[in-house]
């Protein structure tokens, strides 16, 4: 059983992690409000002064700590704290706060995500679920059009009320900084403050991810205003500020997440969701949602037991329900274990790879949603024996038929149960940052706002989106399925932030973004590592595919070149896709070296930085 305690903001108080005396008996406020704080500078986007920017290696070897993500700014802000003696919880908090300015399409405070977090001290794997809610007033048949009985078209469903989840993005730093880090959210907060006043340069991502929204965001007046200033793309090469949001972070440094979480800005945001406002000429039917100040102040994070296997003798820990990440990451090690996927035989060892997903997704589909609504079988679906059954109905030469059945949860041997369950829709976004210090502590965080753009909706004047994060629910609320919409609810989700022990030691630390697709990229990164023989750079850099139950693999088109002719005599079918994911990795080696492995090339290539490169 995994056990799971309830972070609510409340019991922090108690705690005295909320109060103004605990504020400036840590030495937050005592300077004054705003004292020791940024100050505001001039909105939206203009030409670049011209600074130079520092080297953003995608891959950094060396020692004293790593920080990986996929922007340049927020591994430099996330390192500048392991710096100055911050651990790997505090780097992690400081990291993520910059990917919300930086990356607001995919992280910051209006969404959630999933924090995983090794004390090296203890030797202890802890998570935090920091996943979105419905509201208390959501029903089951909320994506469901009343005038049709069908289910809203999925995008009309995304750039609506109705979608947006209570966020859980503040509440998990906070509860991260509480319960592992050394360091004040006031503290960690400032290099965004910073960030977010005097701005970034944009790059072709930011512009393409802008102009890819623009229809979009063009409806909604505040998106608009903030992230198409003067009508126009932001340009790449000039410098993007967002004051709204340093402002919003201030408060925050000041007064903690209450100002968050209750007062004006949870009544905006409720406001907002339920009233969405558009322009007078939109075309899009944002629809309202049911999110109430309430819910917003009645958030909690929950702190759980991380997801275990053991792997070719190394522990695999990650993200237990409400994702499905940690079972299916899991369960498809669990599957490979039967096998020996080699290098010497790429097509095999592929082959193996693809079926295990397939296999594990559709497990996934049938048995995980929120456990706090749903008796999900976690134990099973982690345990060998119910991955040899499943391993059993692979034929190591030939490709199954997909969907393949789910595996019936008291198999011993080969036995299927009952029909596949559909996988629902799920957007390729979110963001994901690796962090180790000199400690031997690390992180694995994934945090999202859903889509691409997540809800379309900024909070007028507080510079952030609102997530989309409803939509993993599925739309149709059939009893069978354990992820219909229910009050209250976690959809559930693929964030698979996994962390990776040798003998107690931290070995690899590894997440990605992609919807359902992050499942399949932690398996194929750890594959290509632990049992393919390449380097973690390597393994990050290695063309992608993925088979998540479906009648078809995707791959990418360098996936496609280099091995469609080694799979051709397993029979898969397998399409092309664009990029798969954009992973930030860090391995640490038996002598303490460590590899901060970022995308060299997707999404534009990221960032992986160590505090003391090795010559
Ligand atoms: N909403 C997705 C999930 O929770 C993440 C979105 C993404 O990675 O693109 O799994």
């Amino acid at each position: 059983m995994v056990d799971t305690e309830v972070r609510s903001r409340s019991a922090l108080r108690r705690a005295g992690v909320l109060t103004a005396a605990a504020l400036a008996a840590g030495g937050l406020v005592a300077a004054g409000p705003a004292a020791a704080l940024p100050s505001a500078a001039p909105p939206g986007a203009s030409v670049n002064a011209g600074r130079p920017a520092p080297p953003s290696p995608a891959t950094s070897t060396g020692t004293g700590g790593a920080v990986s993500s996929v922007d340049a700014e927020a591994s430099r802000i996330g390192l500048e704290v392991l710096r100055k003696g911050g651990n790997a919880a505090d780097a992690a908090v400081a990291t993520a706060a910059a990917l919300g300015v930086t990356e607001p399409y995919s992280a910051g405070i209006g969404g959630g995500g999933y924090f995983v977090y090794f004390d090296a001290a203890s030797g202890e794997v802890t998570t935090i679920d920091g996943r979105e809610t419905a509201p208390a007033a959501m029903e089951s048949d909320a994506f469901i059009d009343p005038a049709t009985g069908a289910p809203y078209p999925f995008f009309d469903a995304v750039y609506s009320g109705l979608s947006v989840g209570v966020p859980g993005t503040l509440a998990t730093w906070e509860s991260a900084l509480d319960e592992f880090g050394t360091e004040s959210l006031k503290e960690m907060l400032k290099p965004s403050i910073l960030l977010a006043t005097r701005g970034f340069e944009v790059d072709e991502t930011f512009r393409a991810q802008t102009e890819a929204n623009q229809a979009r965001f063009e409806q909604f007046p505040a998106t608009a205003e903030l992230f198409l200033p003067g009508g126009e793309l932001p340009v790449v090469g000039s410098t993007f500020r967002n004051p709204d949001l340093a402002k919003t972070l201030r408060e925050i440094a000041l007064r903690g997440t209450d100002a968050f979480y209750e007062g004006a800005i949870a009544d905006e945001i409720a406001d907002l969701v339920q009233d969405p406002i558009t322009t007078d000429d939109a075309t899009l039917p944002a629809y309202p949602g049911a999110m109430t100040a309430d819910d917003l102040a009645d958030y909690a994070t929950l702190l759980q037991d991380p997801t275990h296997v053991e792997y070719r003798g190394l522990d695999v820990y990650g993200m237990a329900p409400s994702s499905s990440g940690g079972t299916t990451v899991g369960e498809s090690l669990n599957i490979l274990e039967n096998f020996e996927p080699s290098a010497d035989d790429p097509g095999q060892a592929l082959h193996l790879y693809l079926e295990s997903t397939a296999h594990a997704f559709a497990d996934r589909n049938a048995y995980v949603g929120d456990p706090a609504f749903v008796d999900v079988p976690t134990e099973t679906l982690l345990s060998q024996e119910f991955a040899d059954a499943r391993a059993c109905e692979i034929d190591p030469d030939a490709a199954s038929v997909k969907p393949v059945a789910p595996g019936a949860l008291d198999a011993t041997g080969c036995a299927a149960a009952a029909a596949a369950m559909p996988e629902g829709a799920e957007g390729p976004s979110t963001t994901h940052l690796s962090v180790v210090d000199r400690w031997g502590n690390a992180v694995a965080y994934t945090l999202t706002i859903e889509q691409t753009g997540g809800s379309g909706m900024t909070v007028p004047g507080r510079g952030f989106l609102l997530n989309n994060e409803l939509t993993d629910f599925s739309f149709v609320p059939n009893p069978d399925d354990p992820n219909i919409v229910e009050p209250g609810k976690r959809p559930r989700s693929s964030m698979s932030p996994t962390i990776v022990l040798d003998d107690g030691e931290v070995r690899y630390v590894v997440g990605s973004p992609g919807g359902s697709t992050i499942i399949t990229t932690v398996v194929q990164i750890l594959l290509n590592r632990i049992d393919l023989g390449m380097t973690m750079p390597e393994a990050v850099a290695a063309p992608r595919a993925t088979q998540r139950n479906t009648a078809a693999v995707l791959a990418e088109a360098d996936f496609i070149s280099e091995y469609a002719d080694d799979l051709a005599p397993y029979g898969h079918v397998i399409n092309p896709t664009g990029e798969i994911g954009a992973a930030a990795a860090i391995e640490v080696d038996a002598d303490g070296l460590m590899t901060a492995a970022a995308e060299p090339e997707r999404r534009g290539g990221g960032t992986g930085l160590v505090l003391e490169p090795a010559d």
